[in-house]
């Protein structure tokens, strides 16, 4: 039984509704083979079979989805013991993987809400922690999930659709809802809201009011949640195709601020707008590249984010007397260093975000020596694309994105092609310094 201290979430008795077979769109042709196999030998065996959650919901709108989820009343054991590549993970949560080479299948007992599915909360009572395999019926793991339209059942038995909360009708209407009271469900676990903004970029729902209006209100909970979890968050948000999406949502829904306080400051105080539409443009660039099928990267993502944030702790540092070059080091630091305290962005993704930022000062430099090491510089295309979209976004790096374009391809004939910008500017190895400063004075800055 469920503690009544523990915040469990309102119930919901919509009741079942059937949906059957030749009144929804899903056909077995849209399921993968091996979600298949394990759904047709639980049921083989006896037991409840069900595909769940993401994958229903995306094939209802007509997506292909990345993976398939199956829920049944069969406990971990019973699912091990039909199936020679399971393995069973979890400890206070167990649940059932079935790996077919790259594939895995999630197999999870029915259970019910005294888990909020956060993975990073832990509910306590008395110094007793709630969170144990406490399995349940079917209609407690689905009231137990998130969303309406997270929350449908197909079941192997007869084809058809089981849905306890109204989210057949709300994937129609393609409308987010939270299951049960809203404001009970964004304090259980706050990732929620994120979950409700990317979801609807990632379907083209609408966010039902009810489940929008305590967005903002609630925003500032996410400071609670792991930053290793919202980084992981993010990763969905910005690199599933849907970027430009997701961040209108965000913003519109006052959980930028509370994901990436400093760079929505920035964009707060950027009255000409260029920094948004730098901004807009990287996560244009980046969704035409998912759906090119192109590699798509953290980094470079992160820079594109962070970049507001950066330029603005870069000018203030000028402003405050400090030298361009070290100032810029020190914005890339700082930036990185508060950034990473909301969203966990792992070193070995914020060093070539860094790299990424501070090659944008060496694209002035074009003297045959620097322009050789900046084009030999690991992380030169990545810096290059990224100057591109500066250049998109301002119209002001026009010369210098030419400059690059010819230099990849010639760089002797870039220098000659585009004279007149080879006086010496900034770097970071101290023995030119001095030769730098005699020479060029007064144009620090
Ligand atoms: P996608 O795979 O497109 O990111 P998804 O809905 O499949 O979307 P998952 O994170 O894979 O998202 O979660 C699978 C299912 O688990 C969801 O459909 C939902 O039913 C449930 N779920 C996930 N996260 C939560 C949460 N924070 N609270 C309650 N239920 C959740
Ligand atoms: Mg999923």
């Amino acid at each position: 039984m469920h503690n009544d201290s523990a915040p469990v979430p309102t119930p919901v008795s919509a009741g079942l509704r059937s949906i059957p077979r030749d009144q929804h769109s899903i056909s077995r042709r849209q399921i993968s083979q091996n979600a298949l196999r394990v759904l047709y030998r639980l049921h083989e065996a006896g037991h409840e079979a069900y595909l769940v959650g993401g994958a229903v919901r995306d094939v209802l709108v007509g997506l292909t989805p990345k993976d398939f989820d199956v829920a049944t009343d069969a406990t971990p054991e019973q699912v091990k013991a039909l199936f020679r590549n399971c393995r069973l993970i979890g400890r206070r949560f167990r649940l059932a993987h079935v790996v077919f080479g790259r594939e895995i299948i999630e197999v999870a007992t029915f259970r019910a809400n005294v888990d909020d599915g956060s993975g990073d909360r832990e509910v306590h009572d008395g110094g007793r922690l709630l969170r144990d395999n406490v399995y349940g019926t079917i209609e407690d793991d689905a009231v137990r999930r998130d969303f309406t339209a997270n929350a449908l059942y197909y079941a192997i038995a007869d084809f058809s659709v089981r849905d306890y909360v109204g989210g057949f009708e709300d994937v129609q209407n393609r409308v987010m809802r939270l299951i049960g009271d809203p404001d009970t469900r964004y304090r259980e676990d706050p990732v929620r809201m994120l979950r409700a903004v990317r979801l609807a970029a990632k379907l083209d729902f609408a966010i039902e009011p009810g489940t929008a209006e305590p967005i903002p209100r609630l925003a500032h909970l996410l400071s609670e949640a792991a930053p290793a979890r919202l980084f992981e968050e993010c990763l969905k948000l910005f690199l599933s195709g849907h970027a430009v999406a997701s961040f209108e949502g965000l913003e519109r829904h006052g959980l930028l601020s509370a994901l990436f306080p400093e760079s929505a400051a920035a964009l707060a105080s950027n009255r000409s707008g260029a920094l948004r539409a730098m901004v807009v443009a990287g996560l244009a660039s980046t969704d035409a590249r998912v759906a090119a099928g192109e590699p798509v990267s953290p980094a470079f993502l992160f820079a594109t984010l962070l970049w507001p944030a950066f330029c603005r702790v870069w000018m203030k540092l000028q402003a405050e007397g400090v030298q361009p070059v070290e100032a810029q080091r020190r914005a890339a630091d700082r930036v990185t260093l508060h950034q990473v305290t909301t969203v966990a962005l792992p070193r070995r993704f914020s060093l070539p975000m860094q790299e990424i930022w501070l090659l944008q000062a060496r694209f002035p430099l074009r003297q045959r020596k620097r322009v050789t090491r900046t084009l030999s510089h690991p992380r030169f295309r990545a810096a290059f694309d990224f100057l591109v979209l500066r250049q998109n976004a301002s119209n002001a790096h026009a010369a210098d994105v030419a400059f690059w374009e010819e230099a990849q391809r010639d760089p002797d004939n870039a220098i000659a092609l585009y004279p007149g910008e080879h006086e010496d500017g900034d770097d970071e190895r101290a023995p030119r310094r001095r030769r730098r400063r005699r020479r060029t004075q007064s144009s620090a800055g």
